[in-house]
């Protein structure tokens, strides 16, 4: 039986011996590394895929190459940056934090966990992320990749998103993360999860904590960690309104907050009977209508069956371009403004009826 300090260094040690053999070093957010640009990564990696993430981080750092140039740019342009990467939420965070940055931090990104703690977005695992990796502070970190690994190897019962779990979870975190090279543990403990001890067949042959995972002895590495209880999610349904003059559609900005917040989309109603009374409502004039195929959008905590109709407008209406926050989004100069993964979707679809 080894001791707890026994434990710990051993863990870590093979840990970070796989890490200097294995580790992924080249990722453009581990050059030059700030906490602003550590900070950036983390947040677009909380629900992608570093593939997935790396032109979209490229793209953002080009544009907003600091705090202060990310908190005073236009909301639209940040959320642009965002459209395709989804959970536009994080977005939204990002520069609302770095708002705060310039405004209570004299715009630099603060050093004390608590501080990093209390901006919008970040929450204890993500702030350990970035002091550890971008300072070399003394944290740890709790994602779904490290969750993964610590369930896996002390062979930890029940969801890690409920509460008890994830604070047995923490206090493993707690005690094997090293005093030295913390920065480098943190980053070897996120590639395990991604490259090793992954969701569905993980390498245990070539894993460096394959001697005493209790998962692998006791070969339960596909039902740990334990899945979420299942709920059944509702369904809501809505019909989007596309009203189209030769190659231009009509989408409007959403309030800032709830559902796409602060992104342009479709004028909505209830259902398909109901959209002659919105078109008047929107005095669209006379048109004809072309009914789209219906599809699905997930939530987490909803689907939403989406109608698409096609109104093809008799005449323009010029008269409501830029009022009440509405646009005319022409679909051969696409313009540089933020829009939800169905909105995307569906003004391709609009490109084909050109
Ligand atoms: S031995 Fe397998 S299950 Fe255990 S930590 Fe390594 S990869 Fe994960």
């Amino acid at each position: 039986m080894h001791s707890q300090s026994q434990l710990t260094s051993s863990f870590a040690n093979r840990i970070l011996a796989w890490f200097d053999a294995h580790g992924r070093k080249d990722l453009p957010w581990q050059q030059d590394k700030t906490p602003y640009s550590v900070w950036v990564s983390e947040i677009m990696l909380q629900q992608t895929q570093v593939k997935t993430v790396i032109p979209y981080y490229q793209k953002f750092m080009q544009r907003f190459v600091d705090i202060l140039s990310l908190a005073n740019a236009p909301q639209d342009e940040v959320l642009h940056h965002w459209t395709g990467l989804g959970y536009y939420a994080r977005a939204r965070n990002l520069q609302k934090a770095a708002q705060m940055i310039r405004d209570d931090f004299n715009g630099t990104f603060p050093a004390a966990i608590d501080d990093v703690i209390s901006l919008p977005g970040i929450g204890r695992s993500t702030a350990g992320a970035v002091l550890s990796l971008a300072c070399g502070q003394h944290h740890s970190i709790l994602d779904g990749n490290v969750k993964r690994v610590l369930a896996r190897y002390f062979a930890v019962d029940g969801w890690p998103g409920k509460k008890n779990i994830e604070q047995v979870l923490w206090q493993y975190a707690d005690s094997l993360t090293p005093e030295l090279r913390t920065g480098d543990y943190t980053q070897a403990m996120m590639d395990m999860g991604a490259t090793i001890c992954t969701r569905s067949k993980p390498k245990c042959d070539s894993c460096p904590l394959q001697t005493d995972c209790l998962a692998f002895a006791q070969g339960r590495q596909s039902e740990l960690p334990s899945k979420k209880p299942k709920n059944t999610i509702p369904v809501r349904t809505t019909v989007m309104l596309i009203p189209m003059w030769q190659s231009q559609v009509l989408v409007y900005q959403r309030p800032p907050s709830g559902l796409w917040g602060g992104l342009w989309g479709f004028f909505e109603t209830q259902a398909l009977d109901l959209v002659g009374e919105r078109a008047q409502q929107l005095m669209l004039g006379n048109y004809s209508t072309i009914t789209l195929a219906p599809f699905r959008h997930t939530f987490s905590h909803f689907h939403l069956d989406i109608q698409p109709v096609i109104l093809q407008l008799e005449k323009p209406i010029a008269h409501q371009v830029n009022e009440n926050q509405q646009i005319w989004y022409d679909l051969m100069q696409p313009p540089n403004i933020g829009l939800a993964a169905p909105t995307k979707k569906l003004l391709s679809v609009c490109k084909t009826q050109l």
